[in-house]
């Protein structure tokens, strides 16, 4: 039985641990009891949550939260070189990731320990260590939020690119993601060229996925903050794509600027670096602070509320623009919806 949760706190569904609550909240097992939830929001403000590990909420959430929490990882195809697993949005994403390595299945092994649910996984095109989740998704189903119809996208109609897709664009706010089917491999490619990866996986012998899974966890635990212990919501911005003649021009004072070419006329610039450059890593304002060992990740030292959090990107948005001049764009979703 679907049961409304009123005024709920947020606090435990957001990894930033903003302490904020929301008129009501549902906690959703099935596209059943999904639609029926969907019913009760009808024309009042709307928010899907996961795990809330890609959200800075700054206020208190006037509307309805539904936690798409649909648990079922099943092999909906087989053949002698693939499977095809269908999974439901409320699957954790490292559990279905560690089921998969316990199953020599692959494809999912670089994405190890990132948090949140399946059903954000195709929102923002999830990747690590030289992956996105895209390579391996084969097609999303969710439900239509206007008119409750189930709807399938293919991988090409996703529109997925680099920590977007079409539900971050034309679907933003209209599709509840149910399932994502994955495509994985039972000969394996192995993806290990990433940062120093390689020399990871090798101190646990051959490569192997389980191997790759092993060494991806112990770069992810020595490099990034656990969110339960020092609040965080990972990467706070997307690394900017900028034009080879911005790169030329930044060379001139900046000579060892790092970038990846993205075109022949374009290349991506590592955000944290840009951060750090610009004097902000492990600086700590108030409550907030940039994390010492990441300059990506904002954290939250104590009762932050997701103003001093988001003032704190401002800041570091105005200082990069004024020294490098880059815009740098948020990665983290805003919310909030007060008092309407
Ligand atoms: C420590 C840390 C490390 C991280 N590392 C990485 C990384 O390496 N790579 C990376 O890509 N990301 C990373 N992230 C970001 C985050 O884990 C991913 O974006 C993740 O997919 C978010 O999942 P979630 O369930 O928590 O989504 P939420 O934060 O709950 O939601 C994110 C967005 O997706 C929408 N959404 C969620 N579920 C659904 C659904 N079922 N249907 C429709 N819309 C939905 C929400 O409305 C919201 O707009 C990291 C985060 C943390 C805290």
């Amino acid at each position: 039985m679907l049961t409304a949760h009123k005024n709920f706190s947020l606090k435990k569904y957001n990894t930033f641990g903003v302490d904020v609550s929301a008129d009501q909240f549902f906690d959703a097992t099935s596209v059943d009891e999904l639609k029926e939830a969907l019913l009760v929001a009808k024309d009042r403000e709307l928010l899907i949550l996961g795990g809330g590990s890609n959200l800075l909420f700054t206020s208190n959430f006037r509307g309805v939260v539904i936690h798409p929490n649909i648990q079922e990882i099943r092999i909906a195809e087989e053949d002698k070189d693939s499977v095809l697993l269908k999974v439901g949005a409320g699957v954790e994403w490292d559990s279905l990731v560690e089921y998969t390595v316990n199953h020599n299945l692959g494809g999912l092994q670089n994405l190890s320990l990132i948090p949140g649910s399946v059903g954000a996984s195709p929102v923002q095109n999830i990747g690590a260590y030289g992956v996105e989740v895209k390579d391996c998704i084969e097609k999303v189903e969710g439900i239509l939020i206007s008119n409750l119809a189930a709807i399938t996208l293919t991988n090409s109609e996703c529109k997925f690119g680099y920590r977007d897709s079409i539900f971050k664009n034309r679907l933003k706010g209209k599709v509840v993601v149910t399932h994502v089917y994955y495509r994985l491999t039972k000969k394996h490619k192995f993806i290990t060229h990433y940062g120093n990866l390689d020399v990871e996986v090798a101190k646990f012998g051959d490569r192997t996925i389980q191997n790759i899974r092993k060494a991806v966890i112990d770069i992810r635990n020595y490099k990034l903050p656990d969110p339960e212990e020092l609040p965080n919501a990972g990467s706070f911005f997307k690394n900017p794509i900028v034009s080879t003649k911005l790169i030329e021009f930044l060379q001139q004072k900046f000579q060892q600027v790092p970038f990846y070419p993205v075109s022949g006329s374009e290349v991506k610039l590592p955000a944290g670096w840009l951060i750090e450059q610009a004097g902000w890593k492990g600086r700590k304002v108030g409550n907030v602070g940039v994390h010492k060992n990441q300059a990506l990740v904002l954290v939250n030292y104590g009762n932050a509320t997701g103003h001093e959090i988001l003032s704190l990107a401002h800041d570091i948005q105005r200082s990069v623009k004024q020294t490098f001049g880059v815009e740098l764009e948020m990665e983290v979703n805003l919310v909030s919806v007060e008092n309407k």
